[in-house]
């Protein structure tokens, strides 16, 4: 017998230490030897042991642990304190050196030695913490766990194991206190726990949650060597109230099942399964996405779920291995009811002695239990005892089926599957969180882009708008000085149509002049629809542009193009106004130009004059006259409005008309000794010498000199006339021209240069007299007046130059007027301005023998006429 090894064959009678050394050495080594959950912190060591090393059941190597065994004795009851109360209990137990002595008769006693000796004053706490917390630490930690009670009926395996404890707290046995404690470990949300409870009797399974179930098969996985009651009832549990219910329902159902079966709770065993589901995350892994340009994709933990199993065993009374049938059951049911728990005895001395085989097939408790001895379960095996030395024998075959128990090792495995069901679920979760975040990023997107495009469309339509204000301002001032000029030069023309209306010698004067200017008129009319046709155009151009501007609207990217567009049409339209400007110019100049004529028409009409239109060469009186009345003058006006620079630009225009009417504007300003200086700053001066030099148009030749006429008067100019060659060019034309007009235009220039004593010479060598005097061939009155007018200015500056009054030059100059004259009479010359010069001549030479002879030979002459 493997139990006769355990003996102390010495058989002295003072108690020897009886287990094996290799017992006891394993009972000192085994905390060591055990996973850290022994020493501290159980769960959190085994955890980390777990994870690193048990990733499934199947591979790697276990924790090694032997099967724990502690021995509790009960207390006396009743009964056995008067039955036995002249007898010492047949065990003595030594808690502290944990060790049992077993009183083999009054002289002898073996000692056993066990990992736990609990006496009968060992609380229900206690029991647990000893025997049951390191187990339910393991199963919460993912390997599986048994805990069983063995031995005789009566010693207090169900006290032990099933205590409810509902009268007295404390008395809550194993099966309530490791629900508790699982319970307070667990996530309710991420751990599920479910019991089932079965009842193996007579090589049957019965369900106790569910009577009716009463044939369960046990099923084992061949690859993992799991073993599982499919067909059992999974309840679940959710606290400790329901599965205190489920206990009682347990209970109910097996003392009916047993009364039913006319036996006893105690000839059958009650198996809890406690079934806990855990999940567990293994190390988040960083995977290269498909792009692999980032790792921002994490590999989810991996999803664990450990499943473990925590198993209570309330093993059918012992006592029945030896005794079955002698207590008058049937044969039948007695071998049934040993079978199981002969078959465990069976296995555990197989292993217990290291056999190669260990008949766990041969019943449905060690089929059931094959994990929990020699598997890779934690067990641990409370056997329990009583006192009475009358069961001496149950009591020492219990003891000696703990002992053997303690020889058997255990390969603890960690159960982990990977969870692909939470996988799917995580998956599903993560990607519902991406859609979300895709459909939030999305929105967004499009929002920015409705903002960016929103903002486009203002920014084109503000630009647009500015566009369209500033063509419109443009426009608008165009218009406003377009309408002005028109205003302006239709007021003019009903001024000047008023004024011929008015002045019935007008109508005959137009006889002379008249051609001309109703000519000049009809040209402005043109002019004017000219100009109104232009405007129309542009204003239709305008809308153009703006229906432009509208289609603009639509065409967003094409934005840049089109303003360069409407840029150019802009720059046309500025070109366009430009020239609008000089029309209104031109018209304006020409306006000036008829309205002075007719001006100065009804000046020489008031005079009873001859009409002549520079007032420059007539009396420098009616000159002084108009300035001192200190109103402008029309042509001054206008002068004022349109810039003088502009009107000698006009000069130089390609156009002949234009030209023509603006040098008779020049001319007439020139008249105005207040305009003189602006004109010759301005270069008029100059412009209008041109003029005389590139001969082109008799009446552009007559106006220019009209106009050098007038700015002749200015002694300033006069030099400036000398210097810019005026002299020669006035010289040349004196001897080209033929009309009379331009002759005294001419000779009225040469005549004011000659009153200047500092160009006497240069007038002299320059042939300025010779010309002035060669004029007279004209014999125009205007013309003699004119010469005449030149000769006394002459005559006069070379009296002042000569100290003695008389002198070679005043005789020259006599001589030169002698011969004038003897024209002059010959001529029938202007009487007054010749006897005006010779007065003057007398005055200036003084009452000399010559002088007299002259004069009165000039006297005579004219008296002769
Ligand atoms: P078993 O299940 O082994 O047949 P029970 O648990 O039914 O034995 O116990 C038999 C009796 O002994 C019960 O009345 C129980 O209350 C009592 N008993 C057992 N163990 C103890 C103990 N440690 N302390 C007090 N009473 C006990
Ligand atoms: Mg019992």
């Amino acid at each position: 017998m493997a139990s006769n090894g355990y003996r102390n064959g010495t058989g002295t009678n003072k108690g020897a230490i009886k287990p094996p050394a290799s017992s006891n050495i394993r009972s000192s080594s085994f905390k060591s030897r055990l996973p850290p959950s022994s020493n501290h912190s159980p769960g959190s060591a085994l955890r980390r042991t777990s994870s690193a090393s048990f990733t499934t059941a199947a591979g790697g190597d276990g924790v090694p642990g032997r099967v724990r065994v502690a021995v509790r004795l009960r207390p006396r009851n009743a009964e056995e304190s008067t039955a036995d109360a002249d007898f010492a209990d047949c065990v003595e137990l030594q808690p502290e050196l944990k060790r049992l002595k077993l009183r083999k008769n009054n002289w002898e006693s073996e000692t056993y030695e066990f990992d736990e000796v609990l006496t009968e004053f060992a609380s229900q706490k206690r029991v647990y913490e000893v025997v049951a917390k390191p187990v339910v630490e393991s199963v919460l930690d993912g390997y599986n766990g048994t805990v069983m009670a063995y031995g005789q009926t009566g010693t207090g395996k169900t006290f032990t194991l099933g205590r409810l404890g509902e009268e007295d707290t404390s008395a809550r046995g194993i099966m309530v206190r490791s629900m508790e404690e699982i319970l307070v470990n667990v996530s309710r949300e991420t751990d599920s726990i479910s019991v089932s409870y079965l009842q193996l009797y007579m090589e049957t399974i019965q369900d106790l949650l569910d009577p009716a179930n009463d044939n369960i098969s046990i099923v084992e996985d061949p690859r993992t060597g799991d073993v599982s009651l499919p067909g059992a009832t999974h309840v679940e549990i959710k606290d400790e109230q329901s599965f205190l219910e489920l206990l009682r329902l347990g209970e109910a159902h097996r003392i009916a099942a047993n009364t039913k079966l006319n036996t006893e709770s105690s000839r059958s065993h009650a198996i809890l399964m406690v079934h806990v589901k855990r999940s567990v995350l293994g190390e988040e892994v960083a995977i290269p996405t498909e792009s692999d340009k980032s790792s921002h994709f994490v590999k989810p933990p991996k999803p664990l779920v450990r499943k473990s199993k925590l198993v209570l065993v309330d093993l059918a009374g012992s006592e029945r291995v030896q005794k079955s049938g002698s207590e008058g059951h049937m044969l039948e049911e007695a071998k049934s009811i040993n079978l199981s728990l002969s078959a465990l005895g069976k296995c555990i001395n197989a292993l217990a002695e290291n056999s190669a085989h260990v008949p766990i097939r041969d019943s449905k408790l060690t089929r059931l239990l094959r994990d929990s001895f020699g598997g890779t379960a934690r067990t641990s095996l409370i056997v329990t005892i009583g006192p009475s030395p009358r069961h001496r024998g149950e009591t020492a075959s219990t003891i000696l089926f703990g002992q053997r128990a303690m020889k058997v090792e255990n390969m603890l495995r960690i159960k982990e599957e990977f969870d692909y069901k939470s996988l799917a679920r995580r998956l599903e979760i993560q990607l519902d969180k991406l859609i979300a975040e895709n459909e939030r990023q999305q929105k967004a997107f499009d929002d920015e882009v409705e903002r960016i495009n929103l903002e486009a469309q203002n920014r084109v339509s503000e630009v647009e708008r500015n566009f369209t204000d500033a063509l419109e301002k443009e426009r608008l001032k165009c218009q406003m000085e377009y309408m002005e000029s028109v205003k302006k030069l239709e007021e003019k023309m009903i001024e000047n149509q008023q004024k011929h209306q008015h002045d019935g010698f007008m109508k005959d004067k137009c006889n002379g002049e008249g051609p001309g200017f109703c000519e000049d008129i009809a040209v402005i009319k043109k002019l004017l629809e000219k100009e109104t046709h232009m405007r129309k155009e542009a204003e239709k151009e305008v809308n153009k542009l703006k229906s432009q501007l509208g289609q603009h609207m639509d065409a967003g990217a094409g934005g840049d193009a089109e303003i360069l567009k409407l840029q150019i049409a802009l720059e046309d339209e500025v070109h366009q106004k430009k020239k609008l400007e000089e029309e209104i110019i031109i018209l304006r100049s020409q306006m000036l130009q008829l309205t002075f004529e007719a001006d100065q028409m009804r000046r020489c009409l008031a005079r009873g004059g001859s009409g002549n239109a520079y007032p420059g060469l007539d009396s420098p009186m009616s000159q002084v006259r108009d300035s001192l009345s200190g109103h402008k003058t029309p042509v001054s006006a206008l002068f004022d409005q349109v810039g003088v620079e502009k009107i000698l630009d006009l000069l130089e225009s390609e156009d002949a008309n234009v030209r023509i009417h603006a040098v008779k504007v020049v001319a007439n300003l020139a008249a105005e000794e207040a305009n003189q200086e602006r004109i010759v700053e301005a270069g008029g001066l100059t412009s209008l010498l041109m003029l005389l030099r590139s001969y082109e148009d008799e009446t552009v030749r007559r106006v220019a000199a009209g106009a050098i006429a007038n700015l002749a008067m200015n002694e300033a100019n006069q030099e400036l006339i000398m210097v810019q060659g005026g002299i020669s060019l006035l010289s040349t034309t004196a001897s080209d021209a033929e009309d009379p007009q331009t002759l005294r235009m001419v000779a009225g220039a040469i005549a004011n240069l000659c009153g200047n004593d500092k160009l006497q010479a240069t007038l002299r060598s320059e042939g300025g007299i010779k010309a002035l005097l060669g004029m007279v061939r004209c014999r125009h009155p205007d013309v003699l007046s004119q010469v005449a007018r030149g000769i006394a200015n002459f005559a006069k500056c070379e009296s002042r130059a000569s100290t003695n009054g008389n002198g070679l030059h005043i005789a020259l100059v006599l001589l030169q007027v002698y011969e004038a004259g003897d024209h002059f009479l010959s001529m029938k010359v202007h009487f007054h301005g010749l006897c005006k010069m010779l007065t003057m001549m007398l005055h200036l030479l003084g009452d000399t023998l010559s002088s007299h002879c002259v004069i009165w030979h000039s006297m005579k002459q004219m008296q002769r006429t």
